[in-house]
């Protein structure tokens, strides 16, 4: 497979260090709980939650979407719910990529009924031409071409998860 470089390593590294300042002015003042999307959102978490400074909390949400596919197969499965309870928190949502918003819709419409006192997403990746679902991103790292990319923890079979760069997966 021919692995064709879209975002170096130190372009995510700049863009993740902005978005940390903004996040940390727009909650000023108050307390935030990280709600990882796995397996996806490891290494873009990490470095983001170390450019935030606020005091926060962090935990992990997993669903099946795409069963291993390079296609989205439609339907949405919960694997793993979050151990911290967030009724009355700021919820911030950390997603690696947004493709059609079906994984997203999905997700902010569940973590709405359990009440946080706000709730926001951030993606480092987003399709914009692939959407299907309008659903808000209110911090977005990159809008990329509608292809299927892999790297800085994105897979393609749980492979490539760990290259330090993200790149569209050719022939
Ligand atoms: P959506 O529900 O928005 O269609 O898809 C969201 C999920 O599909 C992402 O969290 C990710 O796991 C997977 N996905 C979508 N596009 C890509 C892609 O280009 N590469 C990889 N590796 N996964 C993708």
């Amino acid at each position: 497979m021919l692995l064709k470089p879209l975002l170096t390593a130190d372009q995510i590294a700049q863009r993740i260090a902005e978005l940390g300042a903004q996040i940390t002015a727009d909650y000023q003042g108050q307390e935030l709980i990280l709600l990882g999307v796995l397996k996806g959102c490891h290494p873009y978490l990490s470095d983001l939650a170390r450019s935030i400074d606020l005091p926060m909390q962090i935990d992990y949400v997993q669903v099946a979407s795409y069963h291993g596919q390079q296609i989205s197969s439609g339907a949405v499965r919960f694997k793993r719910d979050h151990e911290i309870p967030i009724e009355g928190k700021h919820v911030l949502l950390v997603e690696d990529i947004v493709d059609t918003g079906l994984t997203l819709g999905y997700l902010r419409e569940l973590l709405e009924t359990r009440q946080p006192a706000s709730l926001a997403v951030t993606a480092l990746l987003n399709k914009v031409e692939a959407r299907t679902h309008d659903v808000p991103v209110e911090y977005i790292g990159f809008d990329i071409p509608n292809r299927f990319v892999v790297g800085y923890g994105l897979d393609d079979e749980e492979r490539y998860r760990n290259l330090p760069y993200v790149a569209v997966l050719g022939d």
